[in-house]
């Protein structure tokens, strides 16, 4: 199954040297926040979830669109394609992924390039991915170069660079700030989802923090408590206009957006954002996967996966006026309008065995189904104001020929 929406999690047992580690830190220095704790819990850099483990993939804890159909990659790497050419065909673009999992997306991406490498053909590409993980980004190496990778290059910001099997070059970083500045295509891919959230709680007596403490009951447990007071975060991330009892804030993800916002106004491209999340409208979703169930989000830290829904109405937020934004719209929408119907039939077509036709429809359906990933996740983009609106068009409307349509979030017309 793939982490759907959010859902009740259910308990897990299990402990180990994460949990461990953090119970001595509680009992020595008092609670963190939830946000304290899921970095630590994914993170960190001897005992992370992602550093360790990162279990994208059938064989792991949760299963992404990428990894059921190849056809997902291959709409985005059209995606791309349109934009540069609606761009007007600039001689060079980085392709930086951020959060590539097991590589499998910009494996499909670039295959599309392969493909049309007669239209990319004067243009230098190149590939840059933003990866925490050591073991990731060694099964990424694998996926995307044959493993012919060199470690700690001395003349880059890099920390492993290699050559894809199509040709292209690509560097791996830690911070999407090591990236070098230039023309760039963005994509993040369930990764704003795996970045540490704050919790607050309404109370009779104003907004309290969620915390994570232990649990002086049971020996090694953690539960939540509530912070006495406020706490610099309730001050910072609460709008007084907030409706809501519980909320979620995911600060890193706000800062993510305003670079990648600063990064396009500055050297152009686009980012394209995909992720389950809602429009500022939900509460509680933190929760936890471990091999594709719901796993308790206290439980056993650092062998299952946190996450929380994103909220598209804070990074819209965040990009603050510096590029424009489209979105969210719902995946089917957005699949829909790239050609997904078409591109499943010349699949269909193309072979000819049972076998090869269950699983191409079965994938569709997992991607297109509203009840399935169809609805819940979203698409996200941002872009340069000029690709929206002429410059100059208050001045003289008429005289300027209609700028095209962003694909995906309208139908994908190419010439
Ligand atoms: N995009 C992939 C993988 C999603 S899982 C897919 O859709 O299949 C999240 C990815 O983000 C993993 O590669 C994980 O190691 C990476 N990640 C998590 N936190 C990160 C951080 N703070 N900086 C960079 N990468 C991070």
């Amino acid at each position: 199954a793939a982490r759907l929406c959010s859902g009740e999690a259910e308990a897990a047992g299990g402990d180990g040297a994460m949990l461990r580690h953090l119970a001595r830190k509680l009992r020595a220095s008092g609670p963190v926040t939830v946000a304290e704790y899921m970095r630590e819990a994914l993170t960190n850099p001897g005992q992370g979830y992602y550093t360790r483990r990162g279990g994208v993939g059938e064989s792991g804890d949760f299963i992404t669109s990428p990894e059921i159909s190849q056809v997902f990659g291959e709409l985005i790497g059209i995606w791309y394609i349109s934009e540069w050419m609606a761009m007007g065909k600039p001689n060079t673009f980085q392709l930086v992924e951020l959060g590539p999992g097991r590589g499998t997306l910009t494996e499909d991406i670039l295959r599309v390039f392969k493909q049309l490498a007669s239209v990319l053909s004067k243009c230098d590409v190149s590939v840059h991915l933003v990866e925490v993980s050591p073991k990731l980004s060694e099964i990424q190496a694998v996926m995307l170069t044959g493993g012919k990778v060199q470690p700690n290059p001395e003349d880059e910001s890099a920390y492993m660079k290699g050559i894809s099997k199509t040709g292209i070059p690509i560097f791996w970083y830690r911070d999407i700030q090591d990236v070098p500045p230039g023309y760039s295509f963005y994509l993040a891919h369930e990764f704003f989802d795996a970045l540490p959230i704050h919790k607050f709680q309404r109370t009779e007596k104003g907004w309290r923090e969620v915390l994570v403490d232990i649990d002086p009951e049971v020996p090694d447990q953690l539960r939540f408590v509530l912070s006495p007071s406020r706490t610099p975060a309730t001050q910072n991330f609460i709008q007084p206009e907030e409706t809501r009892d519980h909320v979620e804030v995911c600060p890193e993800a706000g800062v993510i957006v305003q670079r990648l916002a600063s990064r396009i106004e500055k050297d152009g491209g686009a980012a394209l954002v995909a992720d389950y999340g809602h429009d500022g409208t939900k509460t509680d979703t933190f929760r936890g996967f471990r091999n594709h169930k719901l796993h308790d989000v206290l439980s056993a830290p650092g062998t299952a996966d946190l996450t929380a829904d994103v909220d598209f109405s804070y990074l819209r937020k965040m990009a603050q006026g510096k590029t424009a934004t489209l979105g969210p719209i719902k995946q089917r929408e957005f699949l829909k309008n790239m050609g997904i119907d078409l591109r499943l039939q010349v699949l269909l077509q193309n072979s000819s065995d049972t076998a090869t036709h269950e699983q191409l429809l079965h994938s569709y359906d997992m991607l297109m189904n509203p009840e399935k990933m169809g609805d819940c996740f979203n698409f996200f983009a941002l872009l340069p104001h000029h690709r929206l609106v002429h410059p100059d068009k208050k001045d003289k409307p008429e005289s300027k020929s209609p700028l095209p349509p962003v694909a995906g979030f309208n139908e994908l017309l190419l010439k």
